[in-house]
C-alpha cells in the first residue's frame, strides 16, 4: 500500500492526512473548497510547528511531511492513484454513500475504500460501492497525531484481506488497531455515549451539580475528563446524533437521548463549539470560562 487519499480536510482529515505524510506515504488531500484544504493544511503546519519545538521532530521532517501531501477539489482526480481512500467527510448518510459510490467509480479496482465515520453503518456504506469487501471503518480517534487506537470495523461483507491490510497499516502509523464488527456505535461509542447519557440523566435529575458529577469520574475512575466537559468538547449535536443511531439501531430504550441534551441542542447549546454546553469557554477555543451558569 503506497498511495494514500484523503476525504475532507476538516478536524480528521487534516489529523489523518498529518500522520501518513508524516509516515512517509503520499497522500492526495481532498475537499469540496480550496479554502477548507488550505485550512486543513495551515493546521497541519501548525501541529508539525509544535512537535518541532517539542523536539519530536526535525524542521527537515515537517518540510518533507508537508511536500508529501497534494491538496485536490476533485474527487475522481484525487484518487485516481489510491491504494486506500480514507473518507473524514462530514457526518452525514446521504452525502458518505454519494462519496463511496463515486469514488467506486474513480478509485482504481484494487484499492480499499475506509470510512472514518463515528456512526454510520460500515455494511450500508459498503452496499453504496461494487466492491464491499474491500470496505471497512478505519475510526481515528481526535486528535488524531496524538490518539494511539484506530478501531477498525468490518462490515459485513469485508473480507479477511482488507481488514489484515488495514490492520497492519495501522501498526505502522504508530498506531494500534482494534477489529471490532459493524453493530451501531460499533464499541467505542456504544460505551461513551450511554456513559455521557447517564451523566446528563443524573444532572437532569438533581443527583449533583456539574462539577461534581465530573469531578466524581475524574478522581474516582481516574478518566482525564469528566463526562460533560468530554461531551462538550464532543458536541452536544454529535452526542445525541449518536445516541439516535444507538437508539434507532437497537430499538432499545436504555438508549433513548436525555430530554435535558434533547433540549440544549434545540437551543443551539452545543458544547465548546458555540461557547456553551454544560460549561461556558472562551469564544473560538476549548478554554473554560465559568461553569457556574448551567440551566437546567
Ligand atoms: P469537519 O466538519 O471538521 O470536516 C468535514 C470536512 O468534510 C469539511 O472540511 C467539509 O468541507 C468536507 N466535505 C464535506 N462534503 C465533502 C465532499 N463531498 N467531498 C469532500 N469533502 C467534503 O468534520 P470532522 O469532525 O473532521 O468529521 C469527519 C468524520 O470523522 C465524520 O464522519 C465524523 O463522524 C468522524 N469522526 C469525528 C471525530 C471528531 O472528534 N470530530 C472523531 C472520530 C470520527
Amino acid at each position: 500500500m503506497h498511495n494514500i487519499s484523503v476525504i475532507g480536510a476538516g478536524t480528521m482529515g487534516n489529523g489523518i492526512a498529518h500522520v501518513f505524510a508524516m509516515t512517509g506515504y503520499p497522500v492526495a488531500l481532498i475537499d469540496i473548497a480550496q479554502d477548507a484544504l488550505d485550512r486543513g493544511l495551515a493546521t497541519i503546519a501548525k501541529n508539525l510547528d509544535r512537535m518541532v519545538a517539542k523536539g519530536t521532530i526535525g524542521e527537515a521532517d515537517k518540510a518533507a511531511t508537508l511536500a508529501r501531501i497534494s491538496l485536490h477539489t476533485d474527487l475522481a482526480s484525487g484518487v485516481s492513484q489510491a491504494d486506500l481512500v480514507v473518507e473524514a467527510a462530514t457526518e452525514n448518510m446521504a452525502l458518505k454513500l454519494d462519496i463511496f459510490s463515486r469514488m467506486d467509480a474513480e478509485a482504481p479496482a484494487h484499492a480499499i475504500l475506509a470510512s472514518n465515520t463515528s456512526s454510520i453503518s460500515i455494511t450500508k456504506i459498503a452496499a453504496a460501492t461494487k466492491r464491499p469487501s474491500q470496505v471497512i471503518g478505519m475510526h481515528f480517534m481526535n486528535p488524531v497525531p496524538v490518539m494511539k487506537l484506530v478501531e477498525v470495523i468490518r462490515g459485513y461483507a469485508t473480507s479477511n484481506e482488507t481488514c489484515s491490510a488495514i490492520m497492519e497499516l495501522s501498526g505502522k502509523l504508530g498506531k494500534t488497531p482494534v477489529e471490532v464488527n459493524d453493530y451501531p456505535g460499533f464499541v467505542a461509542n456504544r460505551i461513551l455515549m450511554p456513559m455521557i447519557n447517564e451523566a446528563i440523566y443524573a444532572l437532569f435529575e438533581g443527583v449533583a451539580g456539574v462539577e461534581e458529577i465530573d469531578t466524581v469520574m475524574k478522581l474516582g475512575m481516574a478518566h482525564p475528563m469528566g463526562p460533560l466537559q468530554l461531551a462538550d468538547f464532543i458536541g452536544l449535536d454529535v452526542c445525541l446524533a449518536i445516541l439516535k443511531v444507538l437508539h434507532e439501531g437497537f430499538g432499545n430504550p436504555k438508549y433513548a437521548p436525555c430530554p435535558l441534551l434533547v433540549n440544549m441542542v434545540t437551543a443551539g447549546r452545543l458544547g465548546a463549539k458555540s461557547g456553551e454546553g454544560f460549561y461556558v469557554y472562551t469564544p473560538g477555543s476549548k478554554e473554560l470560562v465559568i461553569s457556574g451558569s448551567f440551566r437546567k
